[in-house]
């Protein structure tokens, strides 16, 4: 790219959670393939992050290319109302098998937000159908959940973007986010603040919405599975509904295909999203059981009330089926394995740095938490410098990357961080 794009970049075009006014640094890629994204000065950069826990098997995959290209020469896309293709037929299979066996009934929509939508309706139009006025929900803290309004009332109230739409969000129910970690003595007053919300206002309380096992964006927090056990457990007793977010934790990233799996438990609503294409273009499933199904098909308007225009694009199907193959064709959970002993033996150490507050790993996720915030274009300077390409942010230095990075590329990836942080 020529430093006049790069000019017009900066003065046009928003980034994620960027300013127009002081930007970061956009760095130009041209190119990806395996686990390295190449600069368009032709400098390569090992990939930490999979494209924010997407690209699980690397870029420009020669399975999942092919999968594209002979889909684009049948069709890109078709209206999903009142016509069906193969490729969402085939997805959804797919999807119903390799998830509990209570759910199977699938919406496809464009984003992980769209999909949180879409369990927040359900369980609206749930509660609707039965005759009950439940419109509340109940979550935890430092949760994300995605950037349209009814994901973002449903995001940590204190530390996305509450303040800022303040009055027009929802006002949902925010127990304290638990903290016992995943490997900790389970400490059972770590579910009260939870409990005490669910008891007070279970009849006003549509449904519990959480990321199983790992918080994401809204702090890299990785918790007990008795907690998510015992949300569970409420949750039956007083007949609310579950919605598990695996929009980032699912298809393996944290050692199970599904987080919910180190709990043992079951949602009544799933969100898939990100690492379903592989990586290759947005895509989100929302799955629920046929009971929920049922009750909101009798509800007032006999129907879903959902329907986006690229709902069910064979493009993002047909790649999407072909990535659930390539991951269930391949030893991922021994890649994963390999990954966590590797990000263990090479990230815990810094866990004695005088300036690093918490080191925690959980399957091919590895996160350094600092007592400062760090100074995200500097740091990201001296990755790139070292050949890596990892995204901070906040006080979080962390990896998350493609399922197929081999030994060496890894420790570069740690190196880097270990460097930066001496
Ligand atoms: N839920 C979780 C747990 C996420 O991590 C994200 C994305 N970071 C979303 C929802 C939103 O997904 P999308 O960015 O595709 O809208």
């Amino acid at each position: 790219m020529n430093p006049s794009d790069i000019e017009f970049d900066l003065r046009h075009i928003w980034h994620p959670y960027t300013s127009m006014t002081k930007p970061l640094p956009a760095y130009p890629v041209t190119s990806a393939a395996g686990v390295e994204l190449v600069l368009s000065d032709g400098r390569k950069l090992i990939d930490g992050m999979s494209s924010w826990w997407a690209a699980i098997h690397g870029y420009n995959h020669p399975i999942l290319n092919e999968a594209a290209k002979s889909q684009i020469d049948k069709m890109s896309h078709v209206m999903f109302g009142g016509i069906t293709h193969p490729p969402a037929v085939e997805l959804c299979k797919q999807l119903v098998a390799m998830t509990p066996d209570s759910l199977e009934c699938v919406f496809l929509a464009d984003s992980g937000s769209v999909a949180v939508e879409v369990a927040l309706k359900m369980a609206l139009q749930y509660w609707q159908a039965r005759g009950e006025k439940r419109q509340r929900f109940l979550t935890l803290r430092h949760g994300y959940h995605g950037d349209t309004f009814g994901a973002m009332s449903v995001c940590d109230p204190d530390n996305s973007m509450h303040s800022l739409y303040n009055g027009y969000l929802p006002n949902h129910l925010f127990a304290d986010a638990p903290q016992c970690q995943f490997d900790d003595k389970w400490q059972p007053e770590d579910i009260n603040s939870f409990k005490r919300l669910l008891l007070q206002y279970h009849d006003e309380i549509a449904a519990v919405v959480l990321e199983p096992i790992v918080q994401g964006a809204g702090g890299m927090r990785i918790y007990h599975p008795e907690y998510l056990r015992q949300v569970r457990q409420l949750c039956d007793e007083y007949q609310i509904l579950l919605i598990a977010d695996e929009i980032a934790t699912g298809f393996g990233r944290t050692g199970k295909l599904f987080a919910c799996e180190h709990a043992q438990i079951e949602p009544d609503i799933l969100c898939l999203g990100k690492a379903l294409t592989g990586g290759y273009m947005t895509l989100s499933a929302t799955l629920t059981t046929r009971h929920v199904a049922e009750i909101i098909s009798q509800g007032e308007a006999g129907c879903f009330m959902h329907g986006p225009t690229f709902m069910g694009n064979p493009l993002a199907c047909a790649v999407a089926s072909a990535s659930l193959k390539l991951l269930s064709d391949s030893p991922w959970q021994q890649r994963i394995h390999s990954i966590e002993t590797q990000l263990k033996a090479e990230l815990l150490p810094l866990k004695s740095h005088n300036t690093v507050a918490d080191v925690r790993v959980l399957g091919a996720i590895g996160v350094v938490e600092m007592k400062q915030p760090v100074n995200v274009a500097e740091l990201q300077r001296h990755f790139i410098q070292h050949g890596v390409w990892i995204r901070p942010f906040g006080r979080l230095i962390y990896l998350m990357p493609p399922y197929i990075i081999q030994p060496e590329q890894l420790s570069k990836l740690t190196n880097a961080i270990v460097g930066a942080i001496n």
